[in-house]
């Protein structure tokens, strides 16, 4: 084991025996950033959900298109069917390799001149305000999905159906305020659940149907804040409440945060690990540090957002899944083996340093490319020229490394420095995880973007709007609503927003009040019900009489709770004792 100093934070962290090995087999040298810092870099490149409205700059198209860059950068941005058609050459924009410049200066430049996809998608179908949604359909403002069918304002969610405001969530269907859970039908406003039906504001319940304010149960009917009623008596007091009023809801909401104040909280929100540290796992083996991550993931560390499998993988995600031997990737995978240093890189093997590139082998620094092998910086070689040259670039890597305006040093080994980021900090995901001020933001070298609060003539504020869901009309669609925030908050609230038709449609199916919030506002209150990806040591808070302890429990883990939070976190021996 080694003690470095983070270049970044300037905080020691370690290299395992077990990360020289895996960097070893990679043939990178060990990183100089710690594991924070690398993921915070990496996620400074993943704008998610921050969509503008640009002039599409392919040649002879002047329609406005909806776009993760922001109109004041000077990128070439095309839209989708234009970007995936051959009636342009990635080719035409590469540049033999240029010895006398750092390679990511060189990188950049490519990134500069070439044709841009205005939003990360492919196969997704009457979604146009969707970004990094694969195969969906019939969807709006969802992003980071794979799958997902007439649903809206969601995040990080696949094979979902006819729900809204979604957060860590898949399979599932007329889903709605739900956060880390899965395969779920008509369960709202709940929190790491699994296979509930019909049913209203659960924390970790599993297997619940008919159950509403409840906490820590398994396979359980016609519960009521954590008390058992006969069938119709649960039915009795259900029809009491008017769910469709913002009223009810909210009484209901605060009654149950307090609730889950109280509850038991398992050390990490596991199912079915193996030899695993992290957090919102399941079915995962053999990994360190990982999060949010679900499948057959093996041997991986500092690894979130990772689905299906994934084998061999350091620093990588979101968006990782069917492929081996990565270090750090994001929106990398499906039949995917030894790429490094890559985004939205799909079927391809052998990639470094690449951007939005598919089907191909064999590239080093390249943007764009398909169904190709063996280029460097957008250009052809032969296979031998390829290998003689690839090193060649990498030895230049190391003695003419890229310096940035805070002297961080980037030599063959790192992710592309924050600063080239065509996104400000707070227009990625690495907001969402690692929160910076504007002033925090700017003093570690990232670009920041001043909220532009939308000019709308609010209609109605959202304090107005009628209290039940069933006394609304369909004229609703035409107001611009206030949020209740008003742009006052530390959240992205856009101060307006607007309730499309088709999600009113979703509202009186599965009967719910109008949201009183802007998209921006229910995003960040969602990424507050989760717990970051960091980790503590610390003691179980158990001091039941009855367990195998005597006094209180003193097993120690590593946990996403922070040591000054007041739930009650137990281990995993004494909550099974309790809870299942
Ligand atoms: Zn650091
Ligand atoms: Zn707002
Ligand atoms: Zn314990
Ligand atoms: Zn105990």
């Amino acid at each position: 084991m080694e003690t470095r100093t983070c270049q970044n934070c300037k905080t020691d962290f370690q290299i395992e025996p077990e990360d020289f090995l895996f960097y070893e087999k990679i043939k990178v040298p060990p990183p100089t950033f710690c594991p924070e810092c690398r993921t915070a870099r990496r996620l400074s490149w993943r704008n998610e959900m921050s969509l503008y409205k640009r002039t599409c700059d392919a040649p002879s198209h002047d329609e406005s298109l909806i776009t993760i860059y922001h109109p004041d950068t000077k990128l070439q941005v095309v839209d989708s069917k234009y970007w995936w058609g051959d009636s342009w050459d990635p080719f035409d924009y590469g540049a033999p390799y240029d010895f006398s410049k750092p390679f990511f200066q060189q990188w950049i430049e490519l990134f500069r001149r070439i044709p841009l996809q205005g939003l990360s998608n492919s196969n997704a179908t009457n979604s146009d305000y969707c970004n990094i949604a694969e195969e969906s359909r019939d969807s709006y403002m969802i992003s980071a999905t794979w799958k997902v069918e007439r649903s809206f304002y969601s995040n990080r969610i696949m094979e979902v159906k006819d729900s809204s405001d979604l957060y860590v969530v898949h399979d599932s269907e007329l889903c709605y305020e739900d956060v880390i859970s899965s395969d779920c039908y008509h369960t709202l406003y709940s929190v790491n659940c699994k296979s509930c039906v019909d049913s209203y504001f659960l924390y970790d319940c599993h297997g619940c149907t008919n159950c509403f304010g409840c906490t820590n149960l398994r396979n359980q009917s016609y519960c009521m804040w954590n008390e058992q009623l006969g069938k119709e008596e649960y039915i009795r007091r259900i029809s009491e409440l008017d769910m469709s009023s913002y009223a009810v809801v909210s009484e209901c909401k605060q009654r149950f945060s307090d609730m889950c104040m109280q509850a038991i909280h398992r050390f990490a929100n596991q199912i079915k690990i193996v030899n695993s540290t992290g957090d919102n796992l399941e079915g995962v083996k053999n990994t360190r540090m990982c999060f949010d991550a679900s499948g057959q993931i093996e041997d991986s560390k500092f690894v979130h957002w990772a689905k299906v499998s994934a084998k061999d993988v350091y620093d990588s995600g979101p968006g990782i899944g069917m492929g081996e031997m990565m270090y750090e990737v994001f929106d990398t995978g499906i039949g995917n083996f030894r790429n490094l240093f890559t985004s939205v890189v799909y079927s391809s093997n052998e990639i470094e340093y690449a951007f939005n590139c598919h089907g191909s082998s064999n590239l080093f620094g390249c943007i764009g490319i398909r169904g190709k092998n063996y280029c460097i910086l957008n250009r052809p070689y032969e296979k031998e020229e390829y290998e003689l040259l690839v090193p060649k670039i990498k030895e230049h890597m190391m003695t003419m490394p890229y310096v940035d305006a805070k002297d961080r040093v980037y030599r063959y080994g790192e992710f592309f420095p924050s600063e080239l980021s065509p996104f400000a900090y707070n227009e990625t995901v690495a907001q969402d995880y690692f929160p910076l001020s504007k002033f925090g933001a700017v003093e570690r070298g990232h670009l920041w973007r001043d909220k532009t609060l939308q000019n709308y003539t609010v209609t109605i504020s959202a304090k107005d709007l009628p209290d039940s869901l069933t006394t609304v009309s369909d004229t609703i669609t035409k107001e611009i609503i206030g949020c209740l925030h008003n742009g006052e908050c530390s959240d992205r609230c856009s101060r307006a927003y607007r309730i499309t038709a088709d999600e009113l449609n979703l509202y009186r199916r599965i009967g719910v009040p109008l949201p009183r919030l802007c998209f921006g506002c229910r995003h960040d209150e969602r990424l507050r019900k989760r717990n970051p990806m960091k980790l503590w040591s610390r003691t179980c808070m158990c001091t039941q009489s009855n367990h195998d302890h005597t006094g209180s429990c003193q097993t120690t883990f590593e946990t996403a709770y922070a040591p000054e939070r007041k739930e009650i976190i137990y281990c995993e021996s004494c909550y099974q004792r309790e809870v299942l």
